[in-house]
């Protein structure tokens, strides 16, 4: 499995010299697998350096899953450009849990639509299709082709998703780009620890580590966690690689790899997620 990262920045993209190091699109991660149908997980700024990869050797009647963790608009800002480029023949299923403030289909057709948009998602060629995933027990899991994908409610505010993400080769992967680890009670918690240990440890965790420490107290229930925490969680799970991701759009490349520095020297091995990464994922 290969997890391409079309953009780790969060809240905001950011354009300037300063942040080229760790890119400023935001959220968007393109998940293959050999055999497999093409992920996409959030449509954020950087669905558009996905896009070369997505359609460059696929079939016009293309069909691709896209998974949508929430509908703030830092994960929604590469609509637009997707719509845009599926050709006619191409279908778009696109699943979102039922725990959300709205729907997928309505959050999408609030944004693309006058006065926000001057199109709507039906006068693009492609086919879109709305699914929502129903959590039963907390969690819920679907089956795409070549996939096994679990949905996890996480804390933020207005709630988000992480997904953890099984090829048929066995690679597993989570990914929770908005969650507040210190803003879950117990049992929100123990589901998303469950989500990332069980079957068994997942390979790999992209967790939100937005903040430092030291500035979380001024930013509690902003829905971020810090990297020590994306840490201390991997580290419980047993998750042997963490990338974090979702990096605050007013530090450029400096203070991440500072930032980088520090998290390496409580957790040696992880690293700070960079826009363009292609993470390859493989069981152990
Ligand atoms: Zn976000
Ligand atoms: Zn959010």
């Amino acid at each position: 499995m290969f997890i391409t990262c079309g953009g780790v920045r969060g809240s905001a993209p950011i354009h300037h010299p300063d942040f080229l190091a760790f890119g400023g699109d935001t959220t968007a991660f393109r998940i293959a697998a050999p055999g497999a149908e093409p992920l996409l997980l959030d449509l954020g700024s950087g669905v558009r350096g996905l896009l070369p990869g997505l359609l460059g050797s696929t079939p016009p009647d293309l069909r691709v899953t896209v998974l949508l963790t929430h509908f703030h608009l830092d994960h929604l800002l590469g609509l637009p450009h997707l719509a845009a480029v599926l050709p006619a023949g191409a279908t778009v299923e696109v699943y979102a849990p039922d725990h959300l403030p709205s729907t997928a289909r309505e959050a999408v057709e609030r944004l693309l639509a006058p006065p926000l948009w001057p199109l709507r998602l039906e006068d693009y060629p492609a086919h879109w299709v709305f699914h929502s995933l129903v959590l039963r027990g907390g969690t819920v899991t679907l089956s795409r082709p070549g996939w096994r994908i679990t949905a996890c409610p996480t804390p933020h505010p207005g709630q988000a998703t992480a997904y953890r993400i099984e090829a048929a080769s066995g690679a597993a992967a989570v990914i929770a780009p908005d969650l507040e680890w210190a803003a879950g009670d117990a049992s929100q918690r123990d589901a998303f620890l469950r989500l990332c240990a069980s079957p068994r440890p997942a390979d790999l965790l992209l967790m939100d580590g937005q903040f430092d420490p030291e500035d979380y107290p001024a930013r509690a229930g902003w829905g971020h966690s810090t990297w020590r925490e994306a840490a201390e969680v991997a580290r419980h799970a047993g998750v042997p690689r963490l990338a974090v991701i979702h990096h605050d759009p007013s530090h450029p490349d400096t203070a991440l790899r500072s930032r980088e520095a520090r998290l390496q020297r409580e957790a040696p091995g992880a690293v700070l997620a960079r826009q363009g990464d292609v993470l390859a994922v493989t069981p152990p």
